[in-house]
């Protein structure tokens, strides 16, 4: 029988992880603060202990590692993690097989690519061999599966989907670029939405008393709960997200003709109040026969996607 893998998911707060056999099934899951804002030492310390830790009496020669950041896959190298620490160009592999050892492979690679190999291995997208995965977060993440491969491209960077552009003269996004879809349908986005429709002094919303000093990860879920209670403010800021969601899976499906469209992250929680215009706004812009091939679900695997995702890539990985 195969040896178990370890899947990890590297966040700003928290280090998640699971011991996962080669049938994708969860045997043990672990939880940590990852301690990034304390500086890179610090993270590294708390992952060798916590993989240590879920391997206790395993013999464990397989992890996965996800990361939100743009990873160069090929090396084990993190480019860029503006999210999590400020290091650029870290070699996070070799540190790791220094510590843990040589002979341990890991693959280390970017949060929603492995989030969207988690869905199609064992997730929404199951049944499909070419599927994209969009996760609306904090930020936008996308990833790419085409032909049971995920795309990682020429340097290991594919799948930015939360920057391409939607509206050229847009919303400046936090790479830089204006009207990112990331400027339109992530967390940040919703948050930025709302504070700009408040400047309005007449506008009437119940967001008015909810939303001062709000943690961003809760602002989706109220602007959420008020749109169901028929807050107008707040059902208008999930057409623009619908809006912009659709515009961006139009140009994937006609640039991919994929099988499915996975939407997943903690925004997508909100499926019933945008998901409609998404549809509809994707109908309009792209081609009549890859639209209606390509199925548009939500995310099965929640926090599981990126554990799933990272351990089928440590499994399946031969480089
Ligand atoms: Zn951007």
């Amino acid at each position: 029988m195969a040896d178990n893998i370890i899947g990890i998911d590297i966040g700003g707060t928290n280090l998640r992880g699971a011991l996962v056999d080669s049938e994708g099934n969860i045997l043990k899951r672990a939880k940590i603060s990852s301690e990034a804002d304390q500086g890179i030492d610090k993270l590294i310390e708390n992952l060798t202990s916590f993989i240590a830790d879920i391997s206790k009496g395993e013999k464990v020669a397989n992890i996965g590692i996800g990361i939100p950041g743009i990873i160069d896959s090929k090396t084990g190298i993190i480019t860029q993690a503006p999210n999590i620490m400020n290091v650029d160009n870290y070699p996070l592999r070799s540190v790791l097989n220094e510590k843990l050892g040589s002979d341990l492979n890991l693959v280390i690679e970017n949060d929603a690519n492995s989030a969207a190999v988690g869905e199609w291995w064992m997730g929404a997208a199951k049944d499909v061999n070419s599927m994209i995965m969009v996760t609306l977060g904090t930020g936008v993440g996308g990833g790419i599966v085409l032909d049971g491969k995920l795309w990682t491209g020429a340097d290991g960077m594919a799948g930015e989907i939360g920057h391409i552009t939607i509206y050229p003269e847009g919303a400046l996004c936090n790479c830089g670029n204006y009207g990112c879809l990331e400027s339109y349908a992530s967390a940040t986005a919703i948050r930025r939405m709302v504070h700009e429709g408040l400047e309005d002094k007449h506008l009437n919303t119940v967001l008015r008393e909810t939303t001062e000093n709000t943690h961003i990860e809760d602002i989706p879920r109220i602007v959420m709960e008020a749109a169901t209670s028929g807050d107008k403010f707040s059902l208008s800021i999930w057409k623009e997200v619908g809006t912009a969601l659709g515009i961006g899976i139009a140009d994937l499906v006609n640039l991919l003709n994929i099988e499915m469209v996975v939407i997943g992250g903690g925004v997508s929680n909100a499926w019933d109040l945008f998901i409609n215009t998404t549809i509809g706004e994707a109908k309009k812009r792209a081609f009549r026969a890859p639209m209606q091939r390509a199925k548009i679900k939500k995310g099965l695997l929640k926090d599981d996607a990126g554990i799933l995702g990272s351990v089928y890539l440590a499994l399946h990985n031969n480089s």
